[in-house]
């Protein structure tokens, strides 16, 4: 991804502005919110200059990554070692080493030392405890913007809504795919959008 992030650099072209890059873009072993489901999470999480992001979950590291490139700095919280070596190697191919720190550990364990965010992002596996744990460190003002594809965390978040409020929205995206000499719509998993401001 190192040459991908290249050429889409050079020839004067850049980066594009907007949130949501392509895929191909970050190394990733198939767990990643997806470009448009990304700029979602962009969008709600709505990141301004030297603010600092808590990316729980963080996967591939793409939502650190879009976060960093908005000038603010991301901690990237990833359970799993193989996947934390691809988001040092997307911060580095997007030359934000000095953004993004890498902390490979599990929450909500691996929260108790970070300085306090001005935003979160869960990209999955939201549990009350991980959310009570989350809730205590935000100052008021402060956002979090969870996602979830599971019909469990999916009663969590409904749940959640009615206890705090924010914006629950439900994102149904299909794809125009090949059926015989036709077309059809190919329906990717639902997701759920809570966002809330604490
Ligand atoms: N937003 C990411 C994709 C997230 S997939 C991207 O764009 O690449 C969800 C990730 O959460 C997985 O990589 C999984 O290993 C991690 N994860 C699940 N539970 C976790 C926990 N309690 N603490 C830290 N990481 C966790």
């Amino acid at each position: 991804n190192l040459v991908a992030v290249a050429v889409a650099a050079k020839d004067g072209k850049g980066i594009p502005r907007s949130s949501g890059l392509s895929d191909d873009l970050f190394a990733h072993d198939g767990q990643i919110t997806k470009r448009p489901v990304r700029a979602l999470a962009l969008s709600a999480l709505a990141p301004r200059p030297g603010e600092r992001l808590w990316d729980i979950g963080a996967g591939s590291g793409s939502i650190s990554v879009e976060w960093a490139l908005c000038d603010g700095t991301a901690i990237a919280i990833e359970t799993r070692e193989d996947r934390a070596a691809n988001i040092r190697a997307n911060a580095a191919a997007f030359g934000l080493t000095h953004r993004i720190t890498v902390v490979t550990g599990q929450a909500p364990e691996a929260l108790a030392p970070l300085d306090a965010p001005d935003a979160v992002f869960v990209g999955g596996g939201l549990d009350r405890a991980m959310f009570d744990a989350i809730w205590l460190r935000l100052a008021p003002g402060a956002r979090l913007v969870a996602h979830s594809v599971t019909l469990e965390t999916e009663a969590l978040l409904g749940e959640l809504h009615q206890q705090h409020g924010g914006e629950l929205m439900r994102v149904e995206i299909a794809y125009a795919a090949p059926l015989g000499r036709y077309r059809s719509w190919g329906a990717a998993r639902p997701v759920l959008q809570w966002s809330v401001v604490r």
